[in-house]
């Protein structure tokens, strides 16, 4: 009896331990840049009326498919209304290219790497998270190197819009000189779950050169406030009103929004705040792929606002295009 009592005991001990072993989402240290001026949302805006300089394009690196639930919240009441069931739902993997006249070129995210047209047993990731991420089902359209061997233009940064294994599958593919920028807390910020992803994220950005981002520290407001009305933290990366960082916390601490103020029109860049067509016209936030729900929700309807208050030529959410 006291035997199986003292199991027991040992058996919740091992569980308490496990469960106090959080770790971040990478070994990586990253270095602290001060890169980029503080803007507010309303000299955002302002600036935005200028005429824009960047050549911005999409690329697409791969279709996928993955589950539903995890990528939209499926007891939304719109979701629930909307009859959404858990199952799979098609997505694609994509990649973002800015060309600044004086700065260079810049990417969001990385796309698909080369060694994935490689067999499977060959790729930087487990075969256990491979199984759980469903990647039999990705068909590559392009990798990234294949896309930037012909370019001849250098890539200054990389920018992620969070540090999830699907936006930094083609990082293999970029330059280990390249710096890649991330949002506060992004690789250093530490949960449970970084224990089953964190080899594979080290072995996908082997060798390179993290800088994470410094955000203006938000305003306190003068009375006790809702979360609501807290404001998003931007930075004006090159000074000149031509790309906006947006801290958008929530998917993961880190995660960060664009908006871009190209040549053909302003390009809003949502990253994983909201994954899926669906959800960015429903404003419903992601489903079980999300890390703080409240937050997510308070991001998004920021990005929502935001994005009615501006002249939109395209918005883009992670995985979905918009009609
Ligand atoms: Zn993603």
């Amino acid at each position: 009896m006291l035997r199986k009592k003292n199991a027991r005991l040992s058996l919740l001990t091992c569980l308490v331990l496990l469960l106090m072993v959080d770790c971040a989402v990478t070994s990586l240290e990253p270095q602290a840049s001060s890169r980029g001026q503080d803007a507010t949302y309303d000299s955002m805006i302002s600036d935005l009326d200028r005429p824009g300089i960047i050549d911005f394009q999409q690329v697409v690196g791969a279709d996928w498919s993955i589950i539903r639930e995890g990528l939209i919240d499926l007891d939304d009441p719109k979701s629930v209304e909307a009859g959404l069931q858990e199952g799979p739902e098609p997505i694609q993997i994509y990649f973002f290219v800015l060309d600044h006249p004086k700065q260079g070129r810049f990417l969001i995210d990385t796309g698909m790497g080369q060694v994935f047209r490689q067999p499977a047993d060959e790729w930087p990731i487990s075969s256990i998270i491979q199984s759980q991420m469903n990647m039999d089902t990705l068909k590559i359209r392009t990798t990234t190197e294949e896309w930037l061997k012909n370019q001849n233009r250098k890539i200054q940064g990389v920018f992620l819009t969070h540090m999830h294994m699907d936006h930094i599958l083609g990082a293999g593919d970029i330059d280990s000189a390249v710096p890649f920028y991330t949002g506060p807390r992004e690789a250093t910020s530490t949960s449970f779950l970084n224990m089953f992803v964190r080899g594979t994220t080290d072995d996908l950005l082997e060798g390179k050169h993290l800088v994470e981002l410094r955000f203006p520290a938000a305003a306190q407001p003068a009375e006790p406030t809702t979360s609501e009305q807290e404001p998003l933290q931007i930075i004006d990366f090159f000074g000149d009103g031509s790309l906006f960082l947006i801290h958008v916390p929530g998917h993961t601490p880190g995660s960060m929004a664009f908006l871009i103020n190209g040549k053909d029109g302003i390009h809003l860049v949502l990253g994983d705040t909201c994954h899926t067509a669906w959800g960015w016209k429903h404003n419903v936030v992601p489903g079980s792929f999300t890390a703080d729900h409240e937050e997510n929700r308070h991001s998004l309807n920021e990005l929502q606002k935001l994005a009615s208050r501006i002249k939109t030529r395209k918005i883009y959410p992670g995985h979905q295009n918009l009609d």
